[in-house]
């Protein structure tokens, strides 16, 4: 049996185009077929990679050549963000893939924050990707997870989520209606924004009485127990859409390498797709260097920053020290180290892109910190009254920003990118306890995570309802 169904793959995987799925562990190295629906390999475990032959795609030979397909921008394919670029995503055929719009996004020159972090003028970019359809990143890899779907002729997807992931699922099956759309969310700690989205679109919503590490191990089993398509981030063809985020800030920055891409670290994979995007744009030739990447975890959930920074784990060839890694996942066991932090989005002691992550940051020469809720809250005030504004776990880059340029780690001169990855209005009740005049509120939503004050709080002025009394105010204060 076994030679024949070995070539019967091999000649499979010819015949579906230049992709494959390959084991990240290079001691095992086993291949798959891009048609397998698979979120570990089978015969180690470890997470796979989306691979390609490259001499087989036709990639253009320089990334300026991509400005040619702005002219086609009628083209739904062309107008997406992420497909436009599809020729350093291409594992499917054209026709199989799923687009809602996505990625069309803003990386936008922000002095005021640069001021804030510490940089010259000029230097600090934000790019923001709440302004995708579903309001965060997830849609650049929700269309890439979706055409992988269409291709393998899946009917369900489910998700185990903090939010946006299940309202990005539910967006693309509420608009494409390819798949019915399976959500699991922990007790009480999602953002009433993305909840609403969730529910909203129609999605099945399974509310387990756990947080989000029990929601993603429970998903994964009755993913694998229902034959349903999962689209969590250990799904490898959500990250390949993932790296069209890089693609986009170079396009705006002209095709210009940063110094550096700060990005805030919950499950870790936005931070493994930019290393893996920026890893095959330099294999390919079309970059000459590579900008570093600056991980943020919240304090609260800061699972990589232990075993990166403190307990010195690194990718190390593919042979990172499991044991360590291991023994710290059994002393958050042990000690009962549940993830908490206002940055519900990266509220995750169990980053399933944790080894892919480590692999990003050695490709990347990275650096990982944390930041504390008063850290994140406090940058993200300052990145909202600079306009447009984020959602808590976005701060965490701008936070982290700003504690890497005090350490000296980044330079004034350098050029730095944050990623933004989710809108203002997903998590409201977090800025309006910020900006509150309401010392309960405040206490509640934010006191008790350990956040003193609001440094740059713009508080309503409470009025009698005279008009005397309103002009007089407008005058004081404007
Ligand atoms: C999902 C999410 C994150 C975390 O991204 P990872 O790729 O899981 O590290 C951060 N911010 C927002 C707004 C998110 O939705
Ligand atoms: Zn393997």
């Amino acid at each position: 049996m076994g030679k024949p169904e070995l070539h019967a793959t091999r000649k499979s995987r010819h015949e579906s185009g230049p992709a494959f799925q390959k084991c990240i562990n290079p001691l095992c190295g086993a291949t798959f077929d891009v048609s397998e629906v698979l979120t570990s390999c089978h015969r180690c475990g470890d997470l796979l990679d989306v691979e390609y032959d490259w001499d087989r795609v036709e990639v253009p030979a320089k990334l300026e050549e991509f400005e040619r397909f702005w002219t086609q921008r009628h083209d739904p394919l062309r107008f997406s963000g992420v497909w436009r670029f599809q020729e350093l995503i291409p594992f499917a055929p054209a026709e199989m893939l799923v687009t809602v719009g996505e990625g069309q996004t803003l990386c936008q020159r922000a002095d005021s924050v640069a001021d804030y972090v510490g940089v010259q003028p000029g230097n600090l970019y934000l790019q923001y990707e709440g302004m995708n359809p579903s309001g965060s990143f997830k849609d650049n890899g929700m269309c890439a997870a979706f055409s992988h779907a269409r291709l393998t002729g899946a009917k369900r997807a489910a998700c185990a989520s903090t939010g946006n992931t299940s309202a990005s699922l539910a967006m693309y099956s509420a608009v494409t209606r390819l798949l019915k759309a399976i959500i699991f969310i922990g007790s009480g700690k999602i953002a009433y924004g993305k909840l609403s989205q969730a529910l909203e679109y129609g999605a099945l919503t399974v509310q387990i009485a756990g947080d989000f590490d029990d929601a993603m191990q429970r998903v994964r089993e009755v993913a694998k127990d229902l034959g349903i398509y999962l689209v969590n981030s250990i799904n490898p063809f959500r990250l390949e859409g993932q790296k069209s985020v890089m693609f986009r800030v170079l396009e705006a920055l002209r095709w210009e390498v940063p110094d550096w891409i700060v990005v805030p670290g919950g499950n870790l994979g936005n931070s493994s797709a930019f290393g893996k995007a920026f890893a095959e744009l330099h294999h390919l030739g079309l970059i000459d260097r590579i900008p570093r990447l600056a991980v943020i975890n919240a304090a609260g959930a800061d699972t990589l920053y232990q075993l990166f920074q403190r307990r010195g784990v690194r990718w190390n060839g593919g042979q990172p020290d499991r044991t360590t890694i291991a023994d710290y996942y059994q002393e958050m066991d042990q000690r009962n180290l549940r993830a908490d932090t206002i940055a519900s989005a990266i509220e995750i002691n169990r980053p399933v892109n944790l080894m892919k992550c480590l692999r990003a940051l050695e490709v990347c020469d990275g650096v990982v910190r944390k930041v504390t809720d008063q850290e994140i809250l406090d940058a993200k005030a300052q990145v909202g009254s600079g306009g447009i504004g984020c959602e808590p776990a976005s701060a965490a880059s701008v936070a982290g920003a700003r504690l890497l340029r005090e350490e000296g780690v980044i330079d004034p001169a350098e050029r730095v990118v944050c990623i933004l990855t989710g809108h203002q209005l997903k998590d409201p009740t977090a800025t309006v306890a910020y900006h509150t005049t309401d010392q309960d509120l405040f206490d509640e939503v934010l006191g008790q995570r350990g956040v003193r004050r609001a440094s740059f709080a713009n508080r309503a002025v409470a009025v009698p309802n005279e008009l005397d009394a309103i002009i007089r105010a407008i005058q004081l204060y404007s």
